[in-house]
């Protein structure tokens, strides 16, 4: 936290921390006693000062509590990540939530309705089991046609595709080039599941996570850190 940057502007603060994260504490300024600081619950950070308590005087305070505020952050994050943000009815599908109807004349005709995220189908979303079959589902459909695609654009060489549920795992390749997806991928949006496919993929050729691996991945798939971040920071509420 030695080097950061900081500047005003008349109602906020910016700073800068050594490792890039940009922290913005929007203070407002009341007829208080003491000068108090808060973080909401969508990670803002609320200064509250006195009056007549000088710029100076604010920025002493807030940085004297940016251990404080990075710690909250956290916190948070971590509640947040550990939060199922979805309400009954609702089902995460290619990174979207989607409003859930039961019809039960559909049978196995599942109607996808992308413009009003409306999703209607036989299965009961609030039997657990019925849920994660309707979700092996909609994997088996999307993912070997995917893996297909990527391997004859990229020249992989692959045998079977298997979709699992997998506790731990997103997904895995096996020595004889045996594919394994997690079907929890169809909830995430295309381009982490596209890039989780590539990576496997990619392991047909290099079985480790080595320099050539990666370059290999990056070759198929340039914005790959862009879904690396997300299954590790969003991947846990799946
Ligand atoms: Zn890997």
């Amino acid at each position: 936290m030695s080097d950061k940057n900081y500047h005003y502007t008349q109602n906020l603060i910016v700073w800068l921390m050594h490792y890039n994260e940009l922290y913005d504490v929007y203070i407002t300024r009341k007829r208080v006693k003491n000068i108090t600081l808060r973080i909401k619950n969508d990670g803002t950070a609320l200064c509250t000062a006195p009056m007549r308590l000088s710029w100076q005087d604010i920025d002493v305070f807030i940085q004297s509590h940016t251990t404080w505020l990075e710690k909250q952050r956290k916190k948070l994050a971590k509640l947040s990540a550990l939060r199922v943000s979805i309400a009954e009815n609702e089902l995460l599908f290619r990174g979207k939530k989607y409003q859930y109807i039961q019809v039960k004349e559909l049978a196995s005709l599942v109607l996808f309705d992308h413009e009003r995220l409306c999703i209607r189908a036989a299965a009961d979303m609030n039997i657990p089991e019925e849920k994660e079959a309707w979700y092996i589902e909609q994997a088996l459909r999307i993912i070997p046609p995917k893996v297909a695609y990527f391997a004859e654009k990229f020249g992989f060489i692959y045998k079977n595709v298997t979709i699992r549920n997998q506790k731990t795992k997103w997904g895995s390749c096996s020595a004889k080039k045996n594919l394994n997806f997690n079907y929890k991928l169809v909830q995430t949006p295309d381009y982490v599941l596209d890039y989780l496919i590539l990576h496997e993929l990619a392991h047909t050729e290099h079985l480790h996570h080595g320099p050539t691996f990666w370059a290999r991945v990056e070759q198929c798939c340039p914005d790959y850190k862009k879904a690396e971040h997300y299954l590790r920071h969003e991947g846990r509420v799946l």
